[in-house]
């Protein structure tokens, strides 16, 4: 660890990047905590009753633009909105901005994910009394002292920089604070989990991203992304990187989850792991499931085409379709996820693992009593029961998150 004059240093660095860069508006001149008051405050703060909460992986973005939702009303069918935030304990998440990799060329996905960003952080603007725009740790606290929410902005897919490393740079301007390098392929730079109409891992443009990546302060994150893409991403980047939203292959055997190997090797690198909600990556006899509702799942692109002029109407039959799928399979329980929370803090060690629910994007697909972030107490009082350690949960909760962000930072 280092010294505490060496990271007043850096935060005196950083403020003064963020003036220069302009990449804060709304906090360029407000009184920041040091890292040192950061700590204190979250040492100080009681971990059992309300642990510093900080998701890796929300993907309510593209909802806010095609189902014209707005953050302060609550329906069934969201999953993330303020009274849920509010309800879940969340201090802090990443907002994860998504344009098709398959839909979309990149230059079309480039031009969306701008319009998609314009639009929340106008949606943040209209709640300026819970929500704050952040773009760095001191800003993510100072929104927990505030008592509001901070919003953070993550890119879900390098095809969205279309190949430009000045998109990445503008990107960055506009306050996004990591970029998943894939998503579902059509990235040419690097290799993606399930897609294997790419490279196997990265190549020198790719490496060119990364570093680049690094010295923006910028987090790299390796969701989607192929195993040997995970490792050659490792060999180059000087800072942690981040996992935002998958679980373990010992546990259950997805493409997109993390070998012992890999855990081993995030470890070292310093990295942590959001551990994900979606049960397809938590469950192997839950995945199966899935076949026996695949022909229901073909009745979403219906209900689009049908309903899409009226937003509010499609969501919502897009939820009881959901519904459905789930009443016929079922949910594995909440202790399935915990499963996986174990065995990364067992494997990688319980400083490198965090939490990525990447909720509005997995419809109802999530263990039992944890159908919204509104029910995140359930998760805490079940890793509880397993054992955890309230100083424990409070790393998992959001501790580590803070902790890699702010190591990107410098
Ligand atoms: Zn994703």
């Amino acid at each position: 660890m280092d010294d505490h004059r060496g990271r007043e240093r850096s935060d005196r660095t950083e403020v003064a990047a963020v003036e220069r860069t302009g990449a804060s508006p709304l906090c360029a001149n407000q009184s920041v905590p040091t890292r040192r008051e950061l700590a204190m405050m979250l040492l100080a703060q009681p971990p059992a009753e309300s642990p510093f909460y900080f998701d890796l992986h929300i993907d309510t973005p593209a909802r806010i633009i095609s189902e014209d939702l707005k953050l302060d009303e609550s329906h069934p069918y969201t999953c993330v909105d303020i009274p849920k935030m509010r309800q879940g304990g969340l201090h802090a998440g990443f907002f994860a901005i998504l344009a098709s990799a398959r839909s979309m060329t990149p230059a079309e996905a480039y031009k969306r994910a701008l319009q998609i960003t314009k639009t929340v952080v106008d949606e943040v603007k209209r709640h300026r009394r819970d929500l704050v725009l952040a773009t760095s740790t001191r800003e993510v606290l100072k929104a927990k002292r505030d008592g509001k929410i901070a919003i953070l902005l993550a890119i879900e897919g390098g095809h969205m920089i279309d190949s430009n490393l000045d998109h990445l740079r503008h990107f960055y301007k506009l306050g996004a604070r990591y970029m998943g390098l894939t998503h579902s392929g059509n990235t040419p730079w690097v290799g993606a989990a399930e897609y294997l109409d790419g490279p196997k891992g990265l190549t020198d443009f790719g490496r060119e991203v990364v570093r680049e990546m690094n010295r923006l302060g910028m987090m790299i994150d390796l969701a989607h992304a192929s195993d040997q893409a995970f490792y050659d991403t490792l060999a180059v980047t000087k800072a942690p990187i981040i996992n935002t939203h998958a679980a373990c292959r010992k546990v259950a055997n997805h493409p997109r989850n993390l070998t012992d190997d890999m855990l081993k090797a995030l470890a070292k690198n310093g990295g942590v792991l959001g551990v994900a909600y979606y049960t397809g990556m938590l469950d192997d006899a839950h995945r199966e499931k899935f076949r026996e509702v695949a022909e229901l799942g073909r009745k979403r692109g219906e209900i689009v085409k049908q309903f899409g002029a009226d937003k509010k109407r499609m969501s919502e039959e897009l939820w009881k379709l959901g519904r459905e799928e789930v009443k016929s399979i079922g949910q594995p329980p909440l202790s399935r996820l915990v499963d996986h929370i174990e065995h990364a803090a067992a494997v990688a060690g319980i400083d490198h693992v965090g939490l990525g629910c990447d909720f509005d994007s997995i419809g109802p697909k999530t263990p039992a009593n944890l159908d919204h972030i509104g029910q995140t107490p359930n998760l805490i009082a079940e890793m509880t029961k397993r054992g955890f350690k309230p100083a424990d949960i409070a790393k998992i909760m959001g501790g580590n998150a803070l902790r890699v962000m702010q190591q990107a930072e410098k």
